[in-house]
């Protein structure tokens, strides 16, 4: 029997969502300022904002003297774009001030940035830099207490602990990009909250959640 990581990244080949940021090429604040803002966001509304958002500012020095009436206005379509605007200016000016208007490589400094949280501080050295790392949204932490049976988590999932250990400890050694693409792309289409697709999902053996069968 195939692993859970191996069918999560077999579907997520075939099935798997296409975005700009999942092309080779972006800068690294291109990947941090767009795996901020997707951050308790959905993924198809952030494409055009972050599109607008890096063409006006496109580096840390830039965005840091932004001028937070344009950049209210970009960010309006998705929503919170008043908090949104007021922390990304400081994000950049943390970036220009401490760490040379680059963007640091390891969680704990990008963890003292302004507005940087754990999803998004994880996403960035995953999907930007390769590294090892668990990226867990409401929608894969679903995904998991369905498939595993855990109980679901209360509160910020910043703060859940249990739930980024367990998801850490499911990595798979090689392919872990396309592993996190394929868990957070089940968690959005398929693992859906109300009406998952269970017919649909590779998942279906093993799950303890599953509402259909394997065939
Ligand atoms: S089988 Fe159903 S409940 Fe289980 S992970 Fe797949 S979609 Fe979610």
């Amino acid at each position: 029997m195939t692993t859970f990581a191996d069918r999560v990244i077999a579907w997520g080949r075939t099935h798997g969502r296409r975005f700009p940021w999942r092309e080779p090429g972006l800068s690294t604040f291109e990947l941090l300022l767009t795996e901020v803002l997707l951050a308790r966001t959905r993924a198809d509304a952030v494409v055009p904002v972050i599109d607008a958002l890096l063409t006006r500012f496109p580096d840390a020095t830039a965005l840091a003297t932004a001028d937070l009436a344009i950049l209210e206005a970009i960010l309006t379509p998705l929503g919170l774009f008043r908090k949104r605007a007021r922390a990304l200016i400081p994000l950049a000016q943390k970036l220009v001030s401490h760490h040379g208007s680059h963007v640091p490589q390891a969680l704990e400094p990008l963890l003292e940035l302004p507005y940087v949280g754990r999803y998004a501080a994880n996403a960035y050295l995953c999907f930007g830099l390769g590294q090892r790392r668990p990226v867990v949204d409401a929608n894969v932490a679903r995904l998991l207490d369905r498939y595993w049976g855990l109980t679901p988590w209360k509160g910020k999932l910043e703060h859940a602990e249990a739930h980024w250990q367990f998801a850490e400890s499911l990595l798979p050694w090689q392919d872990v990009q396309r592993y996190n693409w394929g868990l957070l792309d089940l968690g959005a289409l398929v693992c859906k909250p109300r009406t998952p697709d269970c017919r649909a999902c590779p998942l279906r053996e093993g799950c303890k959640h599953a509402s259909a069968p394997p065939e």
